[in-house]
């Protein structure tokens, strides 16, 4: 097993209901440490470039609008396998389909407002940590 970090959102839908704390309790209790955390009101531009990857896809200006209709927490999470690891314990994309639980399952309201993001591989979960924090602002 490798030590990995892996990036970490929770999303508008999850801060608006005051979830922060039960959301951090799961990740903390698969055996993640949160070893960076803070709260932000994204720009439609900062949303816009970190979904890049998304911009063809048609819900791309919906998923837009509702990551900045509200406040996230953007997090770094820690541990042996983190990226596999963290989106076990978030659970599928679609509520629906997430297994007993998972954050998803528990908390999501909708495919599009599923409470949280994870990076889903150890080149993304790079690239995404490195688009919120400085490497000052991970601390072990
Ligand atoms: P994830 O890796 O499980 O978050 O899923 P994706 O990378 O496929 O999608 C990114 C995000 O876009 C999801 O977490 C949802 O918030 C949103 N999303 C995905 N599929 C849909 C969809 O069919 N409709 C809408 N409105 N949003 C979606």
């Amino acid at each position: 097993m490798s030590v990995e970090r892996t990036l970490s959102i929770i999303k508008p839908d999850a801060t608006k209901r005051n979830l922060t704390g039960l959301i951090n309790a799961k990740i903390e209790n698969a055996g993640l440490k949160i070893i960076a955390q803070k709260r932000l009101q994204l720009t439609r531009s900062m949303a816009e470039t970190f979904y890049e990857i998304h911009k063809e896809r048609p819900f791309f200006n919906d998923l837009v609008d509702f990551m900045i209709s509200g406040a996230v927490v953007v997090q770094v999470l820690e541990g042996d396998n983190a990226v596999k690891l963290n989106r076990d314990v978030m659970g599928s994309t679609n509520p629906d389909d997430a297994e007993e639980g998972t954050i998803r399952k528990e908390f999501a309201e909708s495919i599009e407002a599923n409470s949280v993001h994870g990076s889903d591989s150890l080149e993304n979960a790079q690239n995404e940590i490195s688009f919120f924090f400085a490497n000052i602002e991970l601390v072990n």
